[in-house]
């Protein structure tokens, strides 16, 4: 399936395909308690998403390892995807930026990040 996501105020969009999407996924660590965010059970390797941003409004923060790299909306300032620690380079979209789902009817596992 197509899926098509963007953030709040439109400036950072992007598009992928994946099979049809159950569920999500929460973590515990110390940046996803506090997004609270349904994350992507998959990842997506840079090839299978298309990012499209205006000019400036993709922001990046790490921390630590500087691995991880989550992305936000410089405007708005919601999160729509972020590259991995596990993964380096490979995608997990926030879910909730995607207009088809409603994320508060899919079950999210949970990944025990704070643990890591
Ligand atoms: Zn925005």
């Amino acid at each position: 399936m197509k899926y098509n996501g963007s953030c709040h105020c439109g400036a950072v969009t992007f598009e992928f395909e994946e099979q049809e999407i159950k569920s999500g996924l929460r973590c515990n660590c110390s940046i996803c308690k506090r997004k609270g965010a349904l994350m992507s059970a998959f990842t997506l390797p840079p090839e299978q998403i298309t990012i499209t941003a205006d000019e400036g409004a993709l922001a990046t923060y790490t921390f630590g390892s500087d691995v991880g790299k989550h992305h936000f909306c410089r405007q708005c300032g919601i999160y729509p995807f972020h590259q991995t620690v596990r993964k380096p380079g490979h995608y997990r979209v926030n879910l909730g930026c995607i207009d088809s789902l409603d994320t508060t009817k899919l079950p999210g596992d949970v990944f025990d990040g704070a643990s890591l």
